[in-house]
């Protein structure tokens, strides 16, 4: 009998046609995760299965449960026949060292030819440790525990334990993304949530140096390296807005400088999109949060590109995007006090209706496109990855 770690992939079952593709994203992603560690990965359309060569299975629990496409994690035991004598003995074996005053059997066939059927299963399971343990009694409501047995081709697994994993689709399994990422709150959010439904995501950062500091720009990287933990690496663009905000400043009426500044940094966004293969543009906007998220301020801002503009949070109001920033250890880094770009030219009135065609007079006011290619031309790029990895990496 060998112990084993089961994955169930819950959503990911109802991809009927390419599955294996989900799968086979799903098992390079754990491989990832588990950079280190000694583990062999198997899996079939219903199950993963993964050994600890070296006994780390609490470290690889808690590993799995930072990766998406698991819907549930169990600990069992794999036998390596479903003769019923043989998992009668071996229930009785491991429930030798359990402390339990009640319990109760729960009985899955995936070959449904194998009989008696599970009722059956879980029947005789049910007397054989009756017979075998003193002072225990069948509660099939509120049970201390529950004995679950997995009859498969050749093989049953018998298991105790259940833990929840975080759902979703594999990171990479639809494509990549390019998130707008701030300091804030809100957009580190976006990121997860889009994660979460299987885009990996690149992460793009404007800074205005001297207005913003090294440190506003550090504390993005620490959000990047939070969102990393899901998917090994995010490859942060650092893209220098100084000139195109100065010039905005310079040349723009004041209460359309949000929205100008907006419509310029969608346009960039775009470009680095297009450049590295991301198919849209994720970011933190939240209906109504703002001027500049009003939904007239969304299309006159939004209509200056021509790629998909995902965002995760829009529906979502402060209060429930601040308890997924908790949940996902965003929250103290987004709430350190650094100054951002879009909070250093605020103006006192910002417009909340622009008009589509007052903002393409203003920006008209100046050569936008050459100080757009020249900015997208010197962007910095950072490749941050999740702690543990990198260290992993650099013993290699
Ligand atoms: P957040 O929304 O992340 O809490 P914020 O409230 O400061 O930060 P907003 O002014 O609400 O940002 O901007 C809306 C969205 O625009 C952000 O969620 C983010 O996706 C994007 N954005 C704003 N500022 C930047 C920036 N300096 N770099 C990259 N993206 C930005
Ligand atoms: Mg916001």
């Amino acid at each position: 009998m060998k112990k084993i770690i089961i994955i169930k992939y819950g959503e990911l079952t109802t991809k009927k046609d390419n599955i294996n593709y989900f799968l086979s994203t799903l098992k390079e992603n754990i491989k990832v995760s588990l950079a280190g560690l000694k583990a062999n990965i198997t899996y079939d359309k219903g199950r993963m299965f993964i050994e600890s060569t070296d006994d780390n299975y609490d470290t690889i629990m808690k590993k799995l449960q930072m990766v998406f496409g698991i819907h549930e994690i169990l600990i069992g035991y794999e036998t390596d026949d479903n003769i019923l004598d043989n998992i009668k003995s071996r229930v009785v074996e491991l429930l030798k060292d359990k402390e339990f005053s009640s319990f109760k059997v729960e009985t899955k066939r995936s070959d449904k030819s194998y009989t008696p059927d599970s009722m059956e299963v879980s029947r005789i399971l049910g007397g054989v440790v009756l017979k075998n343990f003193n002072n225990v009694v069948v509660d099939v409501h509120n049970p201390e525990l529950t004995i679950h047995v997995e009859i498969r081709k050749n093989k049953s697994y018998i298991y105790f334990e259940r833990v929840k994993g975080i759902g979703g689709y594999p990171v990479g399994s639809l494509g990549k993304g390019l998130l707008m990422l701030s300091g804030g709150i809100d957009s580190p959010v976006a990121g997860y949530l889009a994660l979460k439904r299987g885009v990996r995501i690149e992460a793009l950062y404007f800074e205005s140096p001297p207005h913003t500091s090294e440190a506003a720009k550090n504390k993005v990287i620490s959000l990047a390296r939070e969102l990393s933990k899901y998917s090994s690496y995010v490859k942060l663009h650092v893209i220098n807005f100084t000139e195109i905000q100065e010039t905005i400043l310079k040349e723009c009426p004041h209460e359309y400088l949000i929205t100008i500044m907006r419509r310029m940094m969608y346009r960039i966004s775009e470009s680095i999109a297009k450049k590295n293969n991301c198919k849209v543009l994720i970011n933190g906007e939240s209906i109504g949060q703002v001027a500049s998220q009003t939904l007239t301020s969304m299309n006159v801002i939004n209509s200056v590109v021509n790629i998909p503009v995902i965002r995760p949070v829009a529906c979502l109001d402060k209060i429930e995007i601040i308890d997924i920033a908790r949940k996902i250890e965003t929250y103290e880094t987004s709430i350190q006090p650094f100054e951002d770009c879009c909070t250093i030219f605020v103006p006192e009135h910002p417009v909340i209706n622009p008009d589509i065609n007052a903002a393409l007079e203003y920006e008209n006011l100046f050569d936008y496109n050459s100080l757009i290619k020249k900015a997208v031309e010197t962007e910095e790029v950072i490749k941050v990855e999740d702690k543990v990895l990198e260290e992993f990496n650099n013993i290699l």
